[in-house]
């Protein structure tokens, strides 16, 4: 039974039901074989942030989205029993979109995939890191107005090195107070100290990336004793360069010192990845052992949040 605990919304949907919304709202994806070049160009410039605004940018609505939940739904759980999707409130208020009434949408059709599959399909509430604490008290408000049983998490991402992870510590304890795991993008842009930081200054469960933790010795050490486990993107990484090829991945060293770690797809369809395809390529790429295959899928097990 495979999980994965790192995806996010807008990156994830199939790509066949993200050109057919485009096209309905006339965005440039809709037309032929438009989003295939941007996902081109975006690997060869390396810079795919503006390719996630424009996945976010093409739906005009909350039944654009209930279309999108129940499609993902479905294509995820040809491989997951359990996965867990970031959403972005304060992305879809920007895009002058309710957020109460998207997260219903999204809801409703993540129940209709769940009906149909047996898999079990959550939400993460995501805030942007650049966008500061406030941003961040608006989205628990949010959680605080809508409780879901279906969203189980509170994470920010975003410009790793844009604000200090201590500014978010009050949101992060509010969080837990509502009962949500948490999470935090780092490690990924920023180094090493950006992955101590945020132990340092907030209550976590998980780190998305962490992976240049392995830049220092004493903050992987670190990780390996806290009990914070990493959802790691190997694909990710590469396709946005944080490293130049699979040899330069510290995957490996990271499994060694003994931080829990389990892989992740972050945006299957931005990268050409899925779930199952980053076990494939963890084997294939960087020689993992089955036996340490095994140990991460149930590292991702054991960390899932929700109820058990
Ligand atoms: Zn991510």
């Amino acid at each position: 039974m495979l999980a994965d605990l790192h995806l996010h919304f807008e990156g994830s949907v199939p790509r066949n039901t993200l050109v057919a919304i485009a096209a309905r709202n006339r965005h440039a994806f809709g037309s032929g074989d438009a989003f295939e070049r941007a996902l081109a160009a975006s690997r060869q410039s390396r810079s795919f942030l503006r390719l996630f605004a424009d996945c976010c940018r093409l739906y005009s609505s909350p039944a654009d989205y209930r279309e999108a939940a129940v499609a993902l739904g479905k294509s995820l759980a040809d491989e997951l029993a359990h996965a867990e999707i970031y959403v972005s409130p304060e992305i879809w208020l920007r895009f002058g979109l309710d957020p109460s009434a998207v997260l219903a949408a999204i809801d409703a059709g993540l129940a209709e995939a769940e009906n149909e599959t047996g898999a079990r399909l959550l939400l993460l509430l995501d805030s942007v890191r650049q966008w500061g604490p406030d941003a961040a008290e608006r989205v628990l408000d949010l959680q605080e107005r809508t409780k879901l049983p279906r969203v189980v998490g509170f994470g920010i991402g975003g410009e790793e090195d844009s604000v200090a992870a201590a500014a978010f510590r009050p949101a992060y304890e509010r969080a837990r107070r509502l009962g949500l795991g948490t999470a935090i993008h780092a490690g990924e842009w920023a180094g090493a100290d950006s992955v101590a930081a945020a132990l340092d200054a907030l209550p976590l469960d998980r780190i998305d990336h962490g992976v240049r933790a392995a830049e220092d010795a004493a903050v992987l050490a670190r990780l390996a004793s806290s009990g914070v486990t990493m959802c790691v993107a190997p694909s990710s990484n590469l396709a946005t360069s944080v490293y130049d090829g699979w040899a330069a991945h510290p995957l490996s060293r990271i499994i060694e010192a003994g931080a829990p770690v389990c892989l992740s797809a972050d945006d299957p369809t931005i990268f050409a990845t899925s779930t199952a395809e980053e076990y494939r390529r963890a084997r294939g790429e960087l020689g993992v052992s089955d036996a340490v295959l095994d140990g991460m899928r149930k590292a991702a097990w054991n960390a899932r949040f929700g109820p058990r």
